[in-house]
């Protein structure tokens, strides 16, 4: 049995949790309707979705599982008070689709190419820098209006899997893709994985070693995903980066150290759907142990194998952003703050970085 005991609020929820004593039960009951009335206006932009995904169509590896249910899904979403996301494109053929998901839904886009992908620059008909310019294009297209891009990304490098594209091509795409954010002033969305030191000097070469890249154009941005370690994080923090936090980020005890010295003012949260999920295998479900029931539903829909699908379920193993509460969850905790204070600096860093100007006056306590 897992105990934490990081906040005085989960010593007075464990405390009450107690059913030994009729007071004991009294203040189980008064405290969890005040905090349930909090969590119900808690909202969230989900900085990572790969809305583009066939899987939110029921489509899994070209073969149709189920009902495409794209529209519950975002139904729970909204439910779970996810006001706005960040559409992740991970190639040129994606962000197109992620610029035109976005403008219909009315989300914020990415445009880029995920280094696993990098090879796509090279095999592009018309050769890697007609890709750089049709990249350019979209972007410089979609500056305004619903579906506006926001960010220069999926961008980075992926040591993890050379086969799929080898280092030298991953390291050149990431360069080209770095004078994109510097010719538009757009912040950038980072994939980095056992790949710290190329991935800092690269940064540092083309000139965001500081202020996020300020002195030659660039407009700061995040690392997602991130699995370094913790003097990793320290110097891209230094550099004038932020993070945002998904599953992956808290599969391991590790993982849960290094998530814990992110400062408040340097979060983002995200899910990476329909990757990146917490599982019960991972050290983060621990720390799921105290959300209240009625929130549990909303963040952490009953899911099914794709096989038994069922209007209304959600999908085993398809991550999705209802669950970007379960994340905020795990990281207030680590953090030692309010669920409140949490979320709300959390969409206050998000609405900066990205200049979500919309979002700006949004009333916290409307519903959507
Ligand atoms: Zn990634």
């Amino acid at each position: 049995m897992f105990i934490l005991l990081s906040t005085r609020r989960d010593i007075s929820w464990r405390l009450a949790r107690s059913a030994y004593h009729p007071i004991a039960i009294l203040s189980q009951k008064a405290w969890q309707s005040k905090y349930t009335h909090t969590m119900a206006t808690s909202r969230f932009i989900d900085v990572g979705v790969n809305l583009t995904d066939p899987v939110f169509r029921g489509l899994y590896h070209g073969k149709q599982k189920h009902a495409d249910d794209m529209v519950a899904v975002l139904e729970r979403a909204k439910a779970a008070g996810v006001r706005s996301m960040i559409l992740t494109g991970t190639s040129l053929k994606e962000s197109r689709e992620a610029v035109h998901l976005g403008a219909k839904h009315n989300f914020y886009t990415t445009v880029g190419c995920h280094p696993t992908k990098s090879k796509g620059f090279d095999s592009y008909g018309k050769g890697p820098n007609a890709y750089l310019s049709e990249l350019d294009n979209l972007i410089s297209q979609h500056l305004e209006g619903p579906g506006r891009v926001v960010a220069v990304g999926e961008c980075g490098l992926d040591y993890d899997r050379l086969h799929h594209s080898p280092a030298e091509t991953q390291q050149r795409c990431f360069r080209m893709q770095l004078s994109l954010a510097k010719k538009h002033n757009l912040p950038l969305f980072l994939h980095s994985r056992s790949a710290h030191v190329d991935f800092v000097r690269i940064l540092r070469e083309e000139g965001f070693g500081e202020d996020g890249g300020r002195a030659v154009g660039g407009n700061g941005g995040l690392v997602h995903s991130f699995t370094g370690t913790s003097g990793e994080a320290e110097e891209l923090i230094a550099m004038g980066f932020y993070f945002s936090v998904n599953g992956v980020g808290l599969k391991t005890e590790e993982n849960i150290e290094v998530a814990r010295g992110i400062p408040l003012d340097r979060l983002m949260l995200e899910t990476d759907a329909p990757w990146c999920s917490m599982r019960p295998s991972h050290a983060s479900w621990a720390h799921l142990d105290n959300l209240p029931t009625d929130t549990r539903k909303l963040y952490l829909p009953r899911s099914v194998k794709p096989e038994r699908f069922k209007e209304g379920l959600s999908v085993l193993g398809r991550n999705e952003p209802a669950a970007i509460g379960g994340v905020a969850w795990v990281m207030h905790l680590l953090l030692d703050v309010s669920f409140e204070e949490l979320t709300e600096q959390v969409w206050k860093n998000t609405v900066e970085v990205f200049q979500l100007t919309e979002l700006e006056n949004e009333n916290k306590d409307s519903s959507t």
